[in-house]
């Protein structure tokens, strides 16, 4: 988990003052460790503000809850999802979680600042990606999407908006509030299916609307919907309403736009399979995922070092 930045009174002498300073609970951060920015974004319960620690002088994005509203609408459990979730992880594709306080009115989670913000505005400002972008962008997203699924989450709700982007260009996994930790189950193993409705209509998987249940593989059906969406534009599935929509994904009924590439269509309709099991890198097989041909020339050790390609 990310450890909190915190600052302590106390200076390192020798061995035995270092033991006693880490005895010192660490002092809890306040709204006055920071100076506030602009305002990043909006969500239904959370406004997210830039913001620099007066201490180090970097910049954060502090998510600030409105307790009262939270309580109102029965959102207390997402919100502390959200929390336990993002403190658990750790990988340079997942928003990270520095610390968190609360005062009498509000929440706050010290974040990871994304600068650049979501995917979803590049998107819709670019029309679609190249193939050579997509394939980066899609490298980026899997490789966070598998260390997720190492850590027993699922993340049930991927999409471009829940996607971000850093200074470097670089893919962030947000929105953790419907997350889902598999439990070990009594033979140690995680039971693998999560019940309960969540996600957004566009990216849900077959298996949530039919059984009313999500498990890792629903995270790589979203996934096929992005890759489309990334090179047509537009997601695969989209009805006038959620009922169409939900219609056109349980008929599996999408089509490929002309000039999709060939190779992208074959990892696509390998991901867009009504069974769970049968899509390509479930059953924790994600690497059968990353030798598809799409990915050829990926150099996956290089995939968080190397210069994101230019947009366009
Ligand atoms: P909802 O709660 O309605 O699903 P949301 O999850 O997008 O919405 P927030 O997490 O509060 O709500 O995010 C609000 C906006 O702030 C988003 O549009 C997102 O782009 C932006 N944002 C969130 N986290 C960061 C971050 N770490 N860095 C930069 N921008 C962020």
């Amino acid at each position: 988990a990310a450890a909190a930045p915190t600052t302590t009174s106390a200076t390192v002498g020798d061995a035995a003052s270092a033991a006693a300073v880490s005895a010192v609970p660490m002092r809890k951060r306040t709204l006055a460790d920071y100076r506030l920015g602009r305002t990043l974004g909006e969500g239904s319960y959370s406004t997210v503000v830039a913001a620099v620690d007066l201490s180090n002088r970097r910049d954060y994005a502090i998510k600030v809850l409105d307790k009262r509203h939270i309580i109102r609408e029965k959102k207390v459990k997402y919100v502390n999802i959200e929390k336990n979730t993002l403190y658990k992880l750790d990988h340079p594709g997942v928003v990270k979680l520095y610390s968190t306080f609360q005062d009498s009115s509000s929440l706050y989670y010290v974040l990871e600042l994304c600068q650049n913000g979501e995917l979803l505005t590049y998107i819709k400002k670019l029309g679609s990606f190249d193939e050579n972008c997509t394939r980066f962008y899609v490298a980026q997203i899997l490789t966070a999407v598998e260390y997720v699924h190492s850590q027993g989450v699922i993340h049930r709700d991927l999409k471009p908006e829940n996607i971000l982007l850093d200074h470097r260009m670089y893919v962030k996994l947000t929105d953790f509030g419907t997350a889902k930790m598999l439990e070990p189950s009594e033979d140690g193993t995680e039971s693998d299916r999560a019940n309960s409705f969540v996600g957004t209509a566009e990216y849900v998987s077959p298996e949530l609307l039919t059984e009313k249940a999500a498990c890792k593989s629903s995270d790589l059906w979203a996934l096929g919907c992005i890759i489309y969406q990334l090179l047509a534009g537009r997601p695969p599935f989209k009805g006038s309403n959620e009922y169409q929509t939900f219609q056109k994904i349980v008929k599996l009924e999408y089509t490929f736009p002309a000039g999709f590439p060939k190779t992208a269509m074959d990892l696509v309709s390998r991901l867009l399979v009504h069974d769970p099991n049968e899509r390509l890198g479930a059953n924790s097989t994600i690497d059968q995922l990353k030798q598809h041909p799409f990915f050829a020339g990926v150099e996956w050790s290089e995939l968080w070092t190397q210069p994101a390609p230019r947009l366009m």
